[in-house]
């Protein structure tokens, strides 16, 4: 079996992931993706955060009867900050040894994976599987990261977590999100503190 991890804060999710989740899927690389949420890093802000129960929520709204979907709460019960490298590691420990894993993430975050903790023993447990994303450049990516890389076919989404808190209650969010999802910013009067 082979497994995507894809990690976020999804605060909240939206249609971008939804659809790079899509893409991970339909790239014939991975069976199944295991969405990672994560706990915000110590040194985030905590205005305008929605809690950790809040966007599980949210994300098992959003990726309700999607096949081949799981939803992870691990990182929340491992040691924090979450490395991802001992979420994998761990992820390793308690699944079968034969299940093969892939590190699933947008482009704008491979320009940065070389700043991450433990990254080259990332590549070491599991391959990165990178989409597409607006803006994100790759052109100064060192080639030990780019020959663990394999990039996907992905039609690029112009929307960010933080792009939807800006607009929220000034601007549209229609295509954005899920109605389901913003139903439950609505209902919980989620990120109304401007900062
Ligand atoms: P923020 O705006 O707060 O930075 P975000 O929208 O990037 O949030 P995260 O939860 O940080 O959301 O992202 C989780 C993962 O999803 C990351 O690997 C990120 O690169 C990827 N991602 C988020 N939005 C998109 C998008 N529109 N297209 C492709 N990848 C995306």
């Amino acid at each position: 079996m082979r497994i995507g991890l894809f990690g976020g804060t999804f605060d909240p999710v939206h249609n971008g992931h939804l659809s790079i989740a899509d893409s991970f899927l339909k790239s014939g690389k991975i069976d199944q993706l295991w969405v990672l949420l994560t706990p915000f890093p110590p040194h985030k802000a905590e205005d305008n955060q929605a809690s950790y129960s809040t966007r599980l929520h949210m994300l098992q709204k959003a990726f309700e009867g999607k096949e081949n979907v799981n939803i992870l709460t691990i990182e929340n019960e491992l040691p924090k900050p979450s490395f991802s490298f001992n979420t994998i590691r761990h992820l390793k420990q308690i699944n079968d040894p034969d299940f093969q894993f892939y590190f699933c993430i947008g482009e704008d975050n491979l320009a940065k994976f070389h700043t991450w903790k433990f990254h080259e023993k990332i590549l070491d447990e599991a391959d990165l599987l990178v989409a597409k994303r607006p803006g994100a450049d790759h052109s100064q990516v060192k080639n030990y990261i780019l020959e663990s890389t394999t990039f996907v076919n992905h039609e690029p989404l112009e929307v960010s977590s933080s792009k939807i808190k800006e607009l929220l209650g000034v601007g549209e969010l229609e295509n954005m999100l899920p109605e389901k999802v913003l139903d439950i910013i609505r209902k919980e009067a989620l990120y109304t503190s401007k900062n």
